[in-house]
């Protein structure tokens, strides 16, 4: 089974996929900047020339992106897989397709993360960050266990990101939008893509999620 998460940052793509894999155990979730993160920590060649190219400021190619998940499908036995923030373009779409092809496989389902503006902004203004190990908190929703104490490691010291305002926000999801526009076109006409309120609470897009999945016979009833 092959699923994609498509939307913009902070519409819970993340959250859902941890959700997903909890109650199908052979899936695995792959986000390519992870992949990315991973690819330069190995310090392999490919590694390396990735680095030097952020490092330079320079674009990450659509070529870099299919090559990091040609081998990651290569070497996973069990093609239970989330991609998340992958496919971002037409061009990689294509691709992508051609990939899976080659291995019998296709994409199933494309949910497509919807949210409201306001409610992305809300979201991501009360977001902050553990400056140690990078774990994730929100005033309101996701506060660590014990008050200012970061849950995954110990530290005590969290930062907000300088792009999470609300301006730089909204600019980010017109260009969001409008950037990955054929992508929601492409997998439209296949007939796979399958809009998300993500706006709801997280149980509730997680129950549309599996609902989904369950009436496209992909996941048993009860699981
Ligand atoms: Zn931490």
């Amino acid at each position: 089974m092959i699923l994609v998460f498509f939307g913009a940052p902070g519409s819970g793509k993340g959250t859902q996929a941890h959700e997903l894999k909890k109650a199908i155990k052979t899936l695995s979730h792959i986000s390519t900047g992870d992949l990315l993160r991973q690819e330069i920590t190995s310090d392999s060649a490919f590694g390396r020339s990735i680095k030097y190219k952020i490092d330079a400021g320079e674009f990450i190619t659509d070529d870099i992106i299919l090559q990091l998940v040609t081998d990651i499908l290569r070497k996973k036995s069990k093609k239970d897989i989330i991609f998340d923030g992958f496919p971002r373009t037409l061009n990689q779409a294509i691709a992508f397709d051609a990939l899976l092809g080659v291995e019998n496989l296709k994409v199933d389902v494309v949910f497509d993360f919807d949210i409201d503006v306001h409610e992305l902004i809300e979201r991501i203004s009360g977001r902050y960050v553990c400056q140690d190990c990078g774990a994730v908190y929100h005033k309101k929703n996701r506060k660590p266990r014990i008050d200012s104490v970061c849950d995954q490691c110990g530290g005590t010291r969290f930062i907000r990101r300088q792009d999470d305002t609300a301006q730089a926000l909204e600019t980010r999801l017109k260009i969001y939008r409008e950037q990955t526009l054929p992508v929601r076109d492409y997998y439209k006409d296949k007939g796979v893509l399958k809009k998300i309120n993500a706006s709801q609470t997280a149980a509730i897009v997680t129950e549309n999620i599996k609902e989904t999945l369950r009436s496209a016979g992909l996941m048993k009833e009860g699981e």
